[in-house]
Formats: structure tokens, sequence, C-alpha cells
């Protein structure tokens, strides 16, 4: 329902980031922790099969709560089996090499799930928006894109791409929370403000990402994040169908009990 087909025309309305599906609350929060258990045997046996690896890429504008979403659904995976990835401005290394490279060294191993706080996608936003590159130079980065990704999904990584989409006044709300609790104070960017002026052209280039970007082999989904209890319910939903379609399963077992004494 919140997966977007291919080459679909996406409009991020905000009246679509309050959509609750006809969920509530408690219902949503009771089906969170029932999910959060089935990831964590999923993850287990993903890890065992060894095979198969699980890249998730999270993008959202500020407050949408890629952060929280990691706290509240991401902890339901075992450490040992999970990395997560913040993408910061490229650093002067980075600036090296092109601008996969760096997300590259990061996917998943065999085995193993990923979590992308923001990612290369940031190349065909704050690069498009803020005119860090001209335009014939970001155009082409939707095929490397879906190209780099048809790559590593022949390499068996299944790959999810999860947009937290959020309304211009609930993000208000939350820049102003942040604001009055000086507990949230260091989180506090001024450069937030400046971004959100510009809410017009960053819907425009999660659209454009959305459309040219969501492919059979590495979907996108919108997930509407006004309400926080949906968005931790929804996402935790999504990981779940993905990792259950993967269908990992228990090596077949070559040890017999029997033959083995522990003294
Ligand atoms: P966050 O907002 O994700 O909690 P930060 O406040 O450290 O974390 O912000 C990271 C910043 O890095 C964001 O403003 C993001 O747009 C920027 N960024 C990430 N990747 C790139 C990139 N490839 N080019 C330019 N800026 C980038």
């Amino acid at each position: 329902m919140l997966r977007v087909k291919p080459r679909a025309r996406v409009v991020l309305h905000d009246a679509k980031a309050a959509d609750t599906h006809g969920w509530h609350k408690r219902g949503a929060e009771d089906a969170l922790e029932h999910n959060k258990k089935r990831l964590e045997q999923l993850q287990y046996t993903l890890y065992a099969e060894g095979v198969e690896s699980l890249l998730v890429v999270l993008q959202a504008m500020d407050t949408a709560g890629k952060d929280s979403t990691i706290r509240n659904v991401m902890t339901a995976f075992n450490p040992q089996g999970c990395t997560v990835h913040a993408f910061k401005v490229p650093n002067d290394a980075e600036r090296q090499y092109d601008y996969l490279w760096r997300a590259h060294l990061r996917v998943p191993p065999r085995g193993s799930i990923a979590v992308f706080n923001r990612s290369y996608y940031e190349d065909v936003l704050v690069v498009r928006v803020e005119k860090l590159v001209g335009a014939t130079i970001w155009k082409r980065r939707y095929r490397h894109i879906n190209e780099f990704e048809r790559l590593l999904t022949d390499c068996n990584t299944r790959i999810v791409k999860i947009c937290l989409h959020i309304s211009k006044d609930e993000q208000k709300e939350r820049l102003e929370a942040r604001l009055e609790d000086p507990a949230k104070h260091w989180k506090w960017d001024a450069a937030d403000l400046e971004k959100r002026k510009q809410w017009r052209d960053y819907m425009q280039a999660y659209e454009a990402m959305l459309a040219r970007c969501s492919t059979a082999h590495a979907p996108w989904y919108v997930v509407p994040s006004d309400r926080k209890w949906f968005r931790n319910f929804a996402v935790s939903q999504i990981l779940v169908h993905e990792l259950e379609s993967l269908s990992p399963q228990l090596p077949a077992s070559s040890v017999d009990p029997e033959h083995y004494r522990i003294f």
C-alpha cells in the first residue's frame, strides 16, 4: 500500500502525512511489539543462513524521525548482525571518490543488515536543491543509482528504501518543541530553517527521486510520519514483509547429537 510503483508519479501532499490507514494507536503499538519479535527471529535466520543481506535506506526532511525510527524499530535487531551509518556532508577523503563510493563501503555483508540514516540519495536531494553541482550532473545520478542498486540486488542484497513523510505544519511543531526543551537543544541546527524555506523545492526533489528510483528490485516506500506511532508500526511492517519475502532458512544440520558426549 505504501510501496511506490515503478515510474508512478508521486505527489507528497501534506495531508497524506497524517494518514493512518485505518489504524488506531493502541492496535498499532501492539502490532509494533509483535513485529519486533518477528524481526528478531527473521534476523537470526538471515544471519545463520549467511546468504543474503538487507540494506535499509532512510530518507526524510528534518524532524521526520529517522533517528527515532532507528531507536524504536531497528532495536529489534541483534547489534551483532546490524550496522547503522549516518551519512553527513562528505569529508575531504570522501570527496576524492565518486559519490557512491562511501555508500558501497558500508553495504551489508552476507547475513547482515545495514541501515543508512540518509544515503547516496542526498546526492539527488540536498545537492540538487542547493545547486551544489550542475543539473547535467545530478540528472544522470538517477541512472547511476538504479544501476548501483541493481548490482547490489544481483549480489544478494535486498534493498528497502523508506521515505518518512511529514507535513510542513508538523515540522513546525517539532522544531518549536526542540527550541522549548533544553534537553533537545543539541539537535538544534539553524540550517534546518533554511531547508524549511525551500520546502517546495525539496518536495519536488523527493518526488523526482521516488518516481525515478522506485524499481521492482529496490522499491521506495512512503511512510506517513506525522503520527509517530503509525510511522514506527508501518516501518516495522515493511521490514517484516521484506524479510519474510527473502524467506531465510536455517542451514541444514549435519550434526548428529547421538555422536557426541559432553563431559
Ligand atoms: P541529521 O540531520 O541527519 O540528524 P546532521 O544534522 O549531521 O544529521 O545533518 C547531516 C547533513 O549532511 C544534512 O544536512 C545532509 O543534507 C547533509 N548531507 C548528507 N549527505 C550529503 C551530500 N552527499 N552532500 C551534501 N550534504 C550532504
